[in-house]
């Protein structure tokens, strides 16, 4: 039996298609070359077919992703390599609960660019760089 191939369009032998028991003859509607030449394709990311909006999509949330995996991965890296000292380097005080706190907001892969504040400290230098909050943190500063 002699079967047309729906990609290249060559009539050939039933032997170069693959078996399907959902296809037509009980075979594949593309022959064997073509299913392995679409193989290789997708392989490289080359075979674009009618999934390409999902593709799209993913695509995005990979990317959204990767900013955030970006982020974590510097503060880990900050982390394991500017050691957490005893006390606050910003008033001294002997505390263990320190945050890591950005000094330029740039945040740079720099380790002078990062200090442990406790949490009187972190939260007044937020304040400090945060513009809708000036009034409130003029009063916490005359406190502090
Ligand atoms: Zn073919
Ligand atoms: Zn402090």
């Amino acid at each position: 039996m002699e079967k047309e191939c729906s990609q290249c369009k060559q009539i050939r032998d039933e032997l170069c298609f693959y078996t399907n028991k959902d296809g037509k003859f009980g075979l594949t509607s593309k022959c064997k070359d073509c299913i392995q030449y679409n193989a290789r394709l997708r392989r490289r990311g080359l075979y674009i077919s009618k999934g390409r909006k999902g593709i799209n999509r993913a695509e995005k949330n990979g990317m959204w992703r990767g900013d955030g995996v970006k982020y974590s991965g510097l503060h880990l890296w900050i982390k394991s390599h500017l050691k957490k000292p005893d006390c606050c380097q910003g008033c001294g005080e002997k505390t263990s609960k320190l945050d890591l706190a950005n000094i330029s907001q740039e945040y740079k892969r720099e380790l002078n660019d990062w200090e442990w504040l406790c949490r009187r400290c972190h939260m007044n230098k937020d304040g400090r760089t945060g513009n809708l909050l000036v009034g409130k943190v003029k009063r916490r500063d005359l406190l502090v």
